[in-house]
């Protein structure tokens, strides 16, 4: 997260201008879906394991819920800001739109490290959360889920939190649940298998056999484990993944020429994607620079960490090889960069198309809860494929058919959908 040069929140306001723009939107229109119709800001006190008292700031975006209850993570992060908040929030009620779900857009955060957090302080913050935003959220006006830095367990302290509150048992009031408590299987893979499901289509579309294609990914936490996974079913080969140092913290690129092993990689992970640079050295990974996933001679990248990675200033030290960017992460690419990559002739599978997978797993999650009957993984991995295929499909062809590029086409059909259900309600 770059917040000096990059303000996240103006980046996702450029991008929607462009649309707005080639969708001819009058002007209330663009008022109401450039900003969030609600935000909320709170404080939450804890005491912490030493007895002192500490006050943490939490936020929660509701960007629009026209086309059902807002939808979106809770991110924990140090430097996360209303603006990243409102940024990825935006960008919830394009991805719930493209990817064709009823639900609209939101995001919350805490600004806070887990690193140095306690897992009876990390609990205390999930609590404190859900007191502080019971009265705004629920199943059918606000419904959260996982996001950078937080998990399953997160999760279900803030339901247990809510549904005390409550007095009532609500489990689609929170989604990424642990499985057994109301979580769904498939959830855990569905962000990163969703990510390689588009990367298959575009590799349809170009005329390129997955065998024998390489990748290079930046983040080695949820979205990216299981893309690689799923990227290896098909026959890919990874050759670099940029990640955390465990021990200082910093980025680097960790790569093997001949293809990356997961489980050999996963086994010197921790649970927040931080990899123990000391073991890989000693597994014969070459250690690169942080910059160094970009680089790569590869066919495919996949920035799958943060917002503003791929920027004006390392734009032009991607490789004439890559053929597919697939954006895993929200938010990785500037507008100026994004200019640069067009020109290049690179086919972009743009954030919110290419990592929807999360949240339409959500909704199944969302809809099994709520009638309290379950489905297998299989069955879920396999509406997850349909889903995420058509959306590809939906877009690819609106691209072709429009002359446009994918992110064009894609936010194009996304706020269409949603200005739609906005003037149906009569609100514009
Ligand atoms: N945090 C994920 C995302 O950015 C999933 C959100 C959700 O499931 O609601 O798409």
């Amino acid at each position: 997260m770059n917040n000096k040069t990059y303000n996240a929140f103006e980046t996702a306001q450029k991008q929607f201008d462009r649309a707005a723009d080639l969708l001819e939107l009058d002007q209330a229109t663009r008022d109401l879906l450039r900003n969030p119709l609600r935000e909320f800001h709170f404080s939450i006190p804890i005491r912490m394991d030493d007895g002192s008292m500490k006050v943490f700031k939490g936020f929660r975006v509701q960007h629009n819920d026209a086309r059902g209850p807002a939808k979106g993570g809770i991110r924990f992060h140090p430097q996360e800001t209303i603006d990243t908040v409102r940024a990825l929030s935006m960008w919830m009620k394009w991805k719930t739109a493209v990817a064709d779900i009823p639900l609209g857009g939101g995001k919350g955060g805490v600004i806070c490290d887990p690193h140095n957090l306690s897992l009876t302080e990390q609990e205390c913050i999930c609590r404190g959360w859900a007191r502080q935003i019971s009265k705004n959220v629920g199943s059918h006006s606000d419904v959260p889920a996982p996001d950078v830095m937080t998990n399953a367990q997160h999760m279900l302290w803030i339901l247990d939190e809510f549904e005390t509150i409550k007095g009532a048992k609500d489990p689609g009031f929170i989604t990424g649940k642990p499985v057994g408590m109301g979580g769904s299987l498939g959830r855990k893979e569905a962000t990163g298998y969703g990510v390689m499901i588009t990367v298959r289509e575009a590799l349809k579309v170009l005329n390129i056999n997955p065998e024998n294609t390489t990748a290079s990914i930046q983040g080695f936490g949820n979205v990216a484990q299981f893309a690689i996974e799923l990227f290896q079913q098909m026959g890919g080969t990874v050759k670099c993944v940029s990640c955390w140092d465990q021990e200082d913290h910093t980025s680097y690129s960790y790569k093997k020429e001949n293809g990356i092993n997961l489980k050999e990689l996963l086994s010197i992970t921790d649970s927040f994607g931080g990899i123990n640079q000391t073991k890989a050295k000693q597994l014969g990974f070459e250690i690169l620079p942080g910059d160094a996933w970009l680089e790569q001679d590869v066919d495919i990248l996949v920035p799958a960490a943060l917002e503003n990675q791929i920027t004006a200033e390392n734009v032009e030290k991607i490789s004439d090889q890559v053929k597919i960017i697939a954006e895993g992460a929200n938010g990785p690419t500037t507008p100026e960069a994004d200019k640069v990559l067009d020109k290049k002739g690179i086919f972009i599978i743009p954030d919110f198309l290419a990592n929807a997978g999360g949240v339409t797993c959500s909704y199944f999650e969302q809809v099994q809860s709520n009638m309290n009957y379950f489905w297998t993984k299989d069955e879920v991995l396999g509406k997850l494929d349909v889903k995420m295929t058509a959306a590809f499909i939906a877009v690819n062809d609106f691209a072709k058919s429009n002359n446009l590029n994918m992110r064009d086409a894609a936010y194009v059909i996304s706020v269409d959908r949603v200005a739609q259900a906005c003037k149906d309600r009569g609100w514009v």
